[in-house]
């Protein structure tokens, strides 16, 4: 590897060549691989984060592209999963660093093993579950993470360092009632999810350069559009907390698993309900409609619908927010 490589972050002193080392040796997990996920791991894969995952459920579309980087047209042709392309990608970034992309939905019964060795956890999620299952995992291993959400024009993001500040129940004890914006009904500017992921991987840099004392323990809300970047103090540990303080981690235990769930536009997922042979369902698929199938995912296309399989079963259903379509689609197309 060229030694100037990472020599302008090496000048800047408080990182200096241990932190760089300590960097190298770290571990990394992304979750969700999106418009805060694509930023945040660049970010982190050119600083020379040693071991970077990057994980997500989902392919990449053209409606991604207008803010989500690592992803370019032919990625939204193939219908690329979106952890694939993103490791492909950041290998060609930096060859120096091990990459991994995990094409998978981050569930209970799988976070202990995607997370188990991470130094840092950057939530680039969009929904409340995948969050309080993060802070549940994060708070019983001691591992801090950094929250981060934008819609519209605004963002926000705090540090969670377990045991030191607040976790992510204590401000948010259940899920908020009511329908929340999201980035389907809403929108959402490329410029406001990349502030947001690059103060996530400015945390997650201080964290794993042994710098965590710099962590601002603050909440940070930015918008692009209205106004200016503010900082606000972060509640104390809320001693009632179920998670940090009674330690009942509901969502890592699988209290409050669902077999389906809705994606947040205008799609329904459908956990795994077994291995599927893309090959054979391609065979059996193609008298009933259109479909286009790789080695990691098949897509099968009937006008309203469209439904892209992977081969651990899961599969994601657009064109209906129904479960109950969605599941009686799944069973006729798929298999009970
Ligand atoms: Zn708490």
């Amino acid at each position: 590897m060229p030694e100037d490589r990472y020599a302008r972050q090496v000048r800047f002193a408080p990182l200096g060549q241990e932190g760089q080392r300590q960097l190298s040796d770290s571990s990394t997990v992304v979750i969700g691989c999106g418009a805060l996920g694509t930023v945040a791991a660049e970010l982190l894969a050119r600083a020379g984060a040693g071991r970077l995952t990057v994980i997500d459920r989902d392919y990449v579309e053209f409606s991604n592209l207008q803010r989500q980087f690592l992803f370019e047209e032919r990625d939204a042709v193939d219908a690329l999963p979106k952890a694939v392309a993103a490791e492909r990608r950041l290998r060609r970034i930096n060859s120096a660093i091990q990459v991994r992309g995990v094409v998978d939905d981050l569930r209970s019964r799988n976070a202990a093993e995607l997370l188990r060795g991470a130094n840092v956890i950057v939530d680039a999620t969009d929904n409340f579950e995948a969050r309080f299952l993060i802070n549940d995992y994060a708070v019983s291993a001691g591992v801090p993470w950094v929250y981060g959400a934008a819609v519209g024009s605004y963002g926000i993001t705090m540090p969670v360092l377990p045991g030191a500040t607040a976790c992510f129940r204590c401000l948010y004890p259940e899920r908020p009632s009511g329908a929340q914006p999201t980035c389907e009904t809403a929108g959402v500017l490329g410029p406001v999810t990349a502030i947001v992921a690059s103060l996530q991987a400015g945390a997650a840099i201080q964290i794993l350069s042994g710098n965590r004392a710099a962590v601002r323990r603050k909440i940070t809300t930015v918008d692009v559009w209205h106004g200016p970047l503010r900082e606000t103090e972060m509640p104390g540990r809320d001693p009632d907390c179920p998670c940090c303080s009674a330690r009942n981690f509901e969502w890592l235990t699988g209290q409050h698993d669902a077999p389906v769930s809705l994606c947040g536009r205008n799609a329904v997922q459908i956990h795994a309900n077994g291995k599927v042979n893309l090959v054979e369902l391609a065979a059996r698929l193609s008298i009933e409609g259109k479909v286009r199938w790789n080695e990691f995912a098949l897509r099968f296309l009937r006008e309203p619908y469209e439904m892209t399989v992977f081969p651990d079963g899961r599969a994601i259903i657009k064109g209906t927010t129904d479960v109950g379509v969605a599941r009686s689609l799944y069973a006729r197309w798929i298999g009970a």
